[in-house]
């Protein structure tokens, strides 16, 4: 006869989900009209890239100095997901090293906070240039699941090389809005961790910032989504753990977008209805002071 406590169709670990998360199957999109993307480990393993260049540049610098070899540990402690002079400031602070901050404008080959992130800078294009980089197949059918449901898009980045990417990738055309490290230095913009760049984008697509969802794989970049008013943010677990993206403020965790397919087709299909419309566009669309 059956057990009665046989239920071999219960996953384990559906017993014990994050408390601020939930399954990607049962998340309700229906009311985001916007799609605001991190690029680098979102829309393209670039971090493989930036890991190279940074790689490039501190493997020698260091050597030079007499300080502690640099490691891939390095990357992720001090520089992933920062905004590329603050990636030098934390690593040299790492190692004790003090050097001028100098000016953006600095030649690649100067002793200083913006030098060397302008040596990084050509160590990074030098690498894509030699190794390419091609998007996650996975992300790439969200985002034509996400624009087939009349959603907007925007890439939202700290690297300054959004638009070199976004070509290298075969993606520059498929965005309404990019605001990267160039935009946000412009515009003197805050970068992640605060939400300031992914608030800038959402007003560029035009839309309130409850109904737009951030989509990030870096502790800096959740932050910031969690810091801001949106109306959701999806943390993609490239590395960072599931645990740590739900205690930062990931509402959904996935390792890989298509896993929200499913979620986005209903949402689209709830709104084509028209019912849920009115729901969709609630009155609290936030008012910025001008
Ligand atoms: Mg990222």
């Amino acid at each position: 006869m059956t057990s009665p406590d046989a239920s071999p169709d219960i996953p384990p670990e559906s017993m014990t989900p994050p408390a601020s998360s939930s399954d990607p199957r049962d998340v309700d999109l229906s009311g985001i009209r916007g799609y605001l993307f991190d690029l680098d480990g979102v829309l393209t393993p670039t971090a493989v890239v930036h890991m190279h260049a940074w790689s490039r540049l501190f493997t020698p610098y260091l050597e030079e100095h007499g300080a502690a070899p640099y490691t891939d540990a390095d990357y992720f402690a001090h520089i992933d997901g920062k905004p590329r002079y603050d990636g030098v400031r934390s690593l040299l602070a790492s190692r004790g090293i003090v050097v001028p901050e100098g000016e953006v404008t600095d030649a690649p080959s100067a002793d200083t906070v913006h030098g060397l992130g302008n040596r990084k800078n050509d160590a990074f294009n030098a690498t894509l240039a030699e190794e390419g980089v091609e998007a996650y197949p996975a992300s790439v059918a969200f985002l034509d699941a996400v624009q087939a449901s009349g959603c907007h898009v925007a890439v939202v980045s700290s690297s300054k090389n959004a638009p070199a990417v976004l070509e290298a990738a075969g993606l520059a055309d498929r965005f309404e809005v990019v605001v990267d490290g160039a935009v946000a230095a412009r515009e003197g913009l805050p970068g992640k961790p605060q939400p300031d760049t992914f608030e800038r984008a959402a007003e560029l697509l035009g839309l309130p910032t409850t109904v737009c969802a951030v989509v990030e794989d870096a502790e800096s970049g959740v932050k910031a989504g969690a810091a801001g008013e949106f109306g959701i943010v999806i943390g993609v677990d490239r590395g960072v753990g599931r645990h740590t993206l739900a205690e930062l403020g990931a509402d959904v965790i996935v390792d890989e977008l298509d896993e929200l397919i499913p979620a986005v087709e209903r949402a689209a299909a709830t709104a084509s209805t028209g019912s849920a419309t009115e729901a969709a566009f609630p009155s609290t669309i936030r008012e910025e002071p001008v």
